[in-house]
C-alpha cells in the first residue's frame, strides 16, 4: 500500500501513466477523454512535443534560480508576452506557481497599494457568493462556495459577498437581460456604500464563474457597470481569470469580451497547460509604481515564484495559443459543443440551464425544471455523474455550487482547445447516460 495522501481517501484513484492529445491513459490501458482538462488546465491536450521540448531545453540551461537573487530570461520573456497581449493598462507580471497563489498575491498587493498611497483605512474586500478563488486562507475567504468554506469558518477573513450575475436564478420575470445586469452590478455600489467607500480596497470577481457555478457568464454591460462603480469609489477591480483566462473563452483574457480592464488580474491553469505549475498576477503600472516609488518591495513572496522552468513552459504555451490559431478554434469548437449540448440536454427534465463561452461550458442540474429546485445535497448528484462518466472513460467536472446559501449541482466542461468534432460527439455520448443515471 502506498503512503500517498490522496485527495479522496476512501478509494485510491487509478494510476495515470500517459497522456495523448485529448486522452489520459491509466495503467490498465483504459483511455479517458479529458473533457474538463482536469480542472480547466490542459488546454493544449497531453503530450505536446513543442511544450515538452521547451521545458527540456530550459532544464538543460537552468532549472531554478531564486528570485531573491536573480531574474531569468524565460520569466522576463513570459512577462513581456503576457503584457503585449493583456487588456489595456496592465503593465507588470508577478509570476507564481498556481491560482491560489495568484489570488492571494492579488489581495495582498491591493492592500499594500492603499498602504503605500497613504490610505491604510482601506482594508475591506468585496467578492461574490458564487465564486472560487483558491484554497489558501485569503483566497478561500474571498470565495463564496459554502461547501468549501464550511469547516474553516473560524479561520476565514471577514469579507463581503454579493451575488454574482446569475441570470438563470436571479433575473426577474419581465426584466431585460441588460436591466438585470445593471441591477446585479448595482449591488456592488450598495455594498460599498454600506461598508463606507473610504474603507473598501478591492472588488474581486471571476469574469466567467467556473468551479462554483459552472461557466456562469455575465449579462451584457454587467462588468462595464462594475468598472464604473469601482472607478467612482476608487475601489480596485481584481479579475480572477485563473479558470476562464488563457484562451478558454475564445480570447486570451475573458474580460476582453466584456470590454473592461482590471487593475489586477490573476491567471494560472491554462498558462502552464498542466506541463508546469505556474500562475501569475498582472497589475497596472500605477499599482506597480506605488510600490516601486514607495517601499520598493512587495511584502509577499513564494520560493518557487518566477521559476525558470515553469516560465519557459508558460512562454511556450502562450506562444502556442496565439500562434497556432487556437483562439478562433476555441470559439468554433465551443459553438459546436454548445449545439451538441442543446441537442442532448435542451429538453432534459433535470437540466435547468446550459451556458458558457468558448470551450467553457456549464450544465446546471435541477430536481424540477419548472420550480428550478436543486437536488437535495444528500443525493450527491454531482458525485454520481463524475463516477459514472469516469467509469465510461470520460473526465468531466461535476460540482456542488452555491445557490441562495443552498447547494446545487452542475457539470463543468473545459476540454482541450485541440478537441476534434468526433471527440465532441464522444463527449456527449458518454455524458448523457452518466447524467441520466445520476438524476
Ligand atoms: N481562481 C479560480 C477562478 C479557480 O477556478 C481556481 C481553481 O480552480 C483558483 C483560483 C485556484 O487555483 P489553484 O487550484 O491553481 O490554486
Amino acid at each position: 500500500m502506498s503512503h500517498i495522501f490522496p485527495r479522496h481517501t476512501r478509494q485510491l484513484p487509478p494510476r495515470a501513466v500517459s497522456g495523448e492529445g485529448c486522452y489520459l491513459i491509466d495503467e490498465t490501458g483504459k483511455r479517458y477523454l479529458d473533457a474538463s482538462g482536469g480542472a480547466a488546465v490542459s488546454c493544449l491536450g497531453h503530450g505536446d512535443p513543442e511544450i515538452i521540448g521547451a521545458i527540456k531545453a530550459q532544464l538543460d540551461d537552468l532549472a531554478f534560480a531564486h528570485t531573491g537573487f536573480f531574474t531569468s530570461q524565460p520569466a522576463e520573456e513570459l512577462a513581456d508576452l503576457l503584457i503585449a497581449n493583456a487588456p489595456k493598462g496592465l503593465d507588470r507580471v508577478y509570476l507564481v506557481s498556481g491560482g491560489s497563489e495568484a489570488a492571494e498575491a492579488a489581495i495582498k498587493l491591493a492592500r499594500q497599494y492603499w498602504v503605500e498611497k497613504g490610505e491604510p483605512q482601506r482594508g475591506k474586500v468585496i467578492a461574490r457568493k458564487q465564486s472560487y478563488h483558491g484554497n489558501t486562507i485569503g483566497a478561500l475567504s474571498a470565495g463564496g462556495n459554502e461547501w468549501r468554506r464550511a469547516q474553516f469558518g473560524p479561520l476565514l477573513l471577514d469579507m463581503s459577498h454579493i451575488d454574482a450575475c446569475y441570470e438563470y436564478r436571479l433575473r426577474l420575470d419581465g426584466e431585460s437581460l441588460e436591466d438585470y445586469g445593471r441591477r446585479a452590478a448595482d449591488a456592488l455600489e450598495a455594498e460599498i456604500l454600506r461598508l463606507g467607500p473610504e474603507t473598501v480596497m478591492a472588488f474581486m470577481a471571476e469574469p466567467v464563474v467556473g468551479a462554483t457555478a459552472g461557466a456562469l457568464t455575465p449579462a451584457p454591460g454587467y462588468f462595464r457597470r462594475i468598472r464604473e462603480i469601482c472607478d467612482t469609489y476608487g475601489v480596485l477591480l481584481i479579475l480572477d481569470e485563473v479558470m476562464c483566462g488563457m484562451g478558454r473563452t475564445g480570447t486570451l483574457f475573458a474580460c476582453e469580451q466584456d470590454g473592461v480592464s482590471p487593475d489586477i488580474a490573476c491567471i494560472a491553469k491554462g498558462l502552464g497547460a498542466g506541463y508546469q505549475p505556474i500562475g501569475a498576477m498582472l497589475c497596472t503600472g500605477e499599482i506597480y509604481d506605488a510600490v516601486a516609488t514607495g517601499s520598493g518591495f512587495f511584502q509577499h513572496g513564494h520560493t518557487y515564484m518566477g521559476h525558470p522552468t515553469a516560465a519557459a513552459a508558460g512562454r511556450a504555451v502562450v506562444g502556442a495559443i496565439l500562434e497556432r490559431g487556437l483562439l478562433p478554434r476555441v470559439t468554433a469548437q465551443g459553438e459546436k459543443l454548445a449545439e451538441r449540448l442543446t441537442d442532448r440536454f435542451g429538453q432534459h427534465p433535470h437540466v435547468g440551464d446550459l451556458r458558457g463561452r468558448g470551450l467553457f461550458r456549464g450544465i446546471e442540474l435541477v430536481r424540477d425544471r419548472e420550480t428550478k429546485d436543486p437536488f437535495d445535497p444528500s443525493q450527491g448528484v454531482a458525485g454520481k455523474i463524475k463516477k459514472a462518466a469516469f467509469e465510461a472513460g470520460l473526465i468531466c467536472y461535476p460540482m456542488a455550487g452555491t445557490i441562495d446559501g443552498r447547494r446545487g449541482d452542475h457539470v463543468l466542461l473545459a476540454p482541450p482547445f485541440i478537441i476534434e468534432d468526433t471527440q465532441l460527439d464522444e463527449l456527449v455520448d458518454k455524458l448523457e447516460p452518466a447524467i441520466d443515471a445520476a438524476t
